[in-house]
């Protein structure tokens, strides 16, 4: 092999830029050329291509976002589509393709190593929903952004002896969810993987009134349902002065964090050489602190899940 690509697709995700950086890198370490597709597969379909040097990744890998942009591509859900991306491939003479992104992106990644195009996926994406590792690119920053934005509202919520509900982001994961409001004890978690009592949040409520807690913060992951319902819902069954907070996209920028710099670097490194042992059709992943690598059909196959164990922690922690 001695020409790859890189492309960045779907949700952008804090540390992407320092995976490109480590494929780019990593792939003139073992003197490859590294072509960097813009705009994911719709800048693969459209020809986007241009060659990357050492210099084109210098000054990126603290960096938010992804500079090889990142885009939506229907066209690339169809073998016409697809087709088109790979003749393209052929036309730049690149052998090999690293993809960074969400299950989305690994389905395009599959359909192009079906095609016999060898591809391997890297984990991007804030909502920690990839199965095959236990941690993508991207989540630990807007843990920390979630973390950071829910403290400044609890400043607010005390003074105010109010109930904050707060919808984070996660799709229909909830880790994001239940890592930050074990993070910040937040009194409910409402997760899509578990099941849960209007009646028996009342109940903490009202336990929380009598105890005379000045306030009260439930995080609602995105994938059960709008944050406002809920907190209509609340004002309904209990006199609590109730705001809600939709905290949105600030949680996908931001300067991504060491772990998610390191994890970026590995997997993306990772990547490049899985490419030069010959692997097709697989995706990276860290398990255990270890880079580990699974084939995308098994991965896209597995349902993941947030660790029911921690999830029952927060609760016993918030009684
Ligand atoms: P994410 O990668 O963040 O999950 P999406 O689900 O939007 O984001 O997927 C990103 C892109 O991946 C889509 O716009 C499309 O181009 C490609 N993609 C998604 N599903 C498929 C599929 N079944 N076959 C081929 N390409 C797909």
């Amino acid at each position: 092999m001695k020409r790859i690509g890189v492309l960045t697709s779907g949700g952008d995700s804090p540390g992407m830029n320092a995976a490109i950086r480590a494929v780019v890198r990593k792939a003139i370490f073992h003197g490859l050329e590294v072509y960097g597709i813009s705009y994911g597969y719709a800048g693969l379909i459209n020809g986007e291509i241009k060659k990357m040097e050492l210099g084109s990744v210098g000054d990126i890998i603290h960096r938010g976002g992804t500079v090889l942009y990142t885009a939506r591509c229907e066209e690339f859900k169809t073998l016409e589509g697809q087709k088109k991306g790979i003749e393209q491939l052929k036309k730049f003479g690149i052998e090999g393709l690293v993809v960074i992104g969400g299950d989305g992106s690994y389905r395009g990644a599959q359909k192009l190593s079906e095609h016999g195009f060898p591809t391997i996926g890297v984990p991007g994406t804030i909502d920690n929903d990839i199965p095959g590792t236990d941690f993508t690119i991207g989540f630990d920053t807007a843990l920390n952004t979630v973390i950071d934005a829910i403290d400044k509202i609890r400043d607010t919520a005390t003074s105010h002896e109010r109930t904050y509900v707060i919808e984070v982001m996660g799709r229909h994961a909830g880790d994001l969810a239940l890592w930050s409001g074990l993070a910040d004890g937040a009194e409910t978690i409402i997760v899509p993987e578990a099941d849960y009592e209007m009646s028996d949040i009342i109940a903490r409520l009202k336990r929380g009134q009598e105890r005379g807690k000045k306030h009260s913060i439930i995080i609602v992951a995105e994938g059960v349902g709008s944050g406002f319902d809920f907190g209509n819902r609340i004002k309904e069954e209990i006199n609590l002065e109730t705001r809600v907070t939709v905290l949105g996209h600030i949680q996908r920028g931001g300067s991504p964090s060491g772990f998610d710099r390191v994890l970026a670097s590995r997997l993306g490194a990772k990547a490049v050489d899985l490419l030069l042992e010959g692997k097709a059709g697989v995706t990276v992943g860290i398990e255990k602190n270890e880079l580990v690598y699974h084939d995308i059909d098994e991965a896209l196959a597995r349902k993941h899940s947030i660790d029911m164990e921690m999830y029952k922690l927060s609760q016993q922690l918030s009684i």
